[in-house]
């Protein structure tokens, strides 16, 4: 087929392709639309797949990656040929793409679209080094990780575990390592780096990376094909072990039977563990005596991004890419998207695909049109309605001592915690805060919130408890 594009949906199916443009357009906007959809043509559609070939291999794999579902939907409803999609890169642009565009200088063929960590599939489990580690992400190295304050107790504990691991000598520093923290904080980078230093730095070592799912579809699949022998074996034989999201684990008993004697086999003979989970292991809904061993190491907490860390790892990801962001934008995303790094990066890739197709002179409008939905989800996150509610709840006091004028300490201070709860987590004024809490004067809730601020400095049960609900909160 030398005359791609429409060509080829003509012979198929006349005036499809408009509308299923026409229906992204109004799925997704116009700047979107704009950005990614506008100059895909239609290559073939055989067999049931339709074929889309766009400009750049970075389009491909966003959209790929991002859009392939919507696209097929739309798809689908204007024809019911097409089962499946597959995007390739239109062989006229991608000759006039080499040069690389600077984005693209990663050292795999993929774009820096970044495929979380968590999409590998279930039948992807096998690399060089043992049929069970799951392959690792060449991105989330020690290099790559930016510390801040919210992670860098993890991240020193990570670093510990790495050069133990891969020292002659072997020593175990904690056993286990548990990390924990909220989705998209970096617990996964952080065991992928682990695996990547012991990797290159001691080859002999066999390590083990693996989600707690994998480890018990493993499990199942051992049972089932009455290889537990063999799966015991190999998983005691390792060095290090890690396992992902073990949050995961609860409530399937055999396999937290089996994971337990795994790990007690492991502990004994000095190896190393280490665990993610998004609770501590005292909230881990499973067996008592899993969760009291799961703590017996060092539980290392990832806290919530603060905005310094944010900014950091944007201007960081910006370089990275290759995408010059003005400062005043770089602030704006790192004040709006608070909620986990992964939706900074989300942010940030998109911004990257704006302009490497519509040249560089982005402004904060283009920015705030481009990340709409982004934005909003960042917003919508806590109300201070729900932020009164739950401290009222916690400090078991009732709700409408949160508006109420009373002063006594019992009920001052639970409000105290609810407005600094609220100027954290929410991006509303003080003068905003203070009208909600019973038409107070925003010098009270700066007031509070200092108070708040000195009082989890010296009081370190105070300091748990607000953080608790900082974090309950918070997602
Ligand atoms: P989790 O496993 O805690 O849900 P991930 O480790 O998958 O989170 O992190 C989500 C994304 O954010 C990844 O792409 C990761 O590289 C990135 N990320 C998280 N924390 C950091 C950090 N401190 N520095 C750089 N990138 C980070
Ligand atoms: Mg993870």
């Amino acid at each position: 087929m030398t005359e791609t594009g429409s060509m080829g949906i003509l012979q198929n199916s006349p005036g499809d392709w408009s509308r299923v443009l026409g229906r992204l357009r109004r799925e997704v906007g116009e700047t979107a639309f704009r950005s990614y959809f506008r100059l895909m043509t239609v290559e073939r559609i055989a067999g049931g797949e339709g074929v889309i070939a766009v400009p750049t291999r970075f389009l491909r794999n966003w959209v790929a990656t991002h859009y392939a579902d919507r696209l097929l939907a739309a798809w689908r409803s204007e024809n019911r040929a097409v089962s499946r999609i597959s995007f390739i890169v239109d062989p006229r642009h991608e000759r006039a793409e080499r040069p690389q565009p600077p984005a693209i200088q990663q050292p795999q063929q993929m774009a820096p679209v970044p495929a979380p960590a968590e999409t590998t599939s279930a039948g992807d489990i096998a690399d060089d080094k043992g049929q069970l580690s799951a392959p690792l992400d060449p991105r989330l190295t020690f290099e790559n990780f930016i510390v801040g304050k919210p992670n860098e107790l993890a991240h020193a504990a990570a670093r510990r575990v790495a050069e133990a691991c891969s020292g002659r000598a072997h020593s175990v520093p904690f056993n286990p390592l548990f990390l924990y923290g909220g989705v998209g904080l970096g617990k996964t980078h952080l065991m992928h780096a682990i695996a990547w230093q012991v990797r290159t730095q001691a080859p002999a070592r066999k390590v083990i990376y693996l989600s707690a799912e994998k480890f018990m579809y493993q499990f199942v699949r051992a049972v089932r094909f009455r290889s537990t022998m063999d799966f015991k074996d190999e998983f005691r034989s390792v060095d290090l072990l890690m396992i992902d999201d073990v949050q995961f684990i609860s409530g399937k008993e055999s396999t937290q039977e089996e994971f337990f004697h795994t790990f007690n086999a492991l502990v004994d003979q000095n190896r190393q563990i280490v665990i993610s989970a998004d609770k501590s292991p005292s909230d881990l809904d499973i067996e008592e005596r899993m969760r009291s061993r799961l703590g017996w190491g060092l539980v290392a907490d990832i806290h919530p991004t603060t905005y310094e860390l944010r900014l950091g790892i944007l201007q960081a990801k910006a370089e990275h890419l290759g995408l010059q962001l003005p400062q005043k934008i770089m602030e704006f995303l790192a004040h709006k998207i608070t909620s986990n790094v992964r939706e900074l990066e989300g942010a940030l890739n998109r911004i990257g695909a704006h302009t490497q197709l519509v040249g560089r002179d982005l402004t904060l409008e283009t920015v705030q049109e481009l990340l709409q939905d982004l934005l909003r989800a960042n917003e919508r996150r806590v109300t201070i309605d729900e932020i009164q509610r739950r401290v009222a709840e916690h400090f078991n006091v009732k709700m409408a001592e949160m508006t109420s004028s009373r002063r006594a300490r019992i009920v001052a201070r639970p409000r105290q915690v609810a407005m600094y709860l609220a100027k954290q987590l929410t991006q509303r004024s003080l003068p905003e805060i203070g009208r909600k809490f019973g038409g107070r004067d925003h010098t009270t809730v700066m007031h509070a919130v200092k108070k708040i601020e000195e009082l989890t400095r010296s009081d370190r049960a105070f300091a748990e408890d607000v953080e608790l609900l900082h974090r309950m909160l918070g997602n």
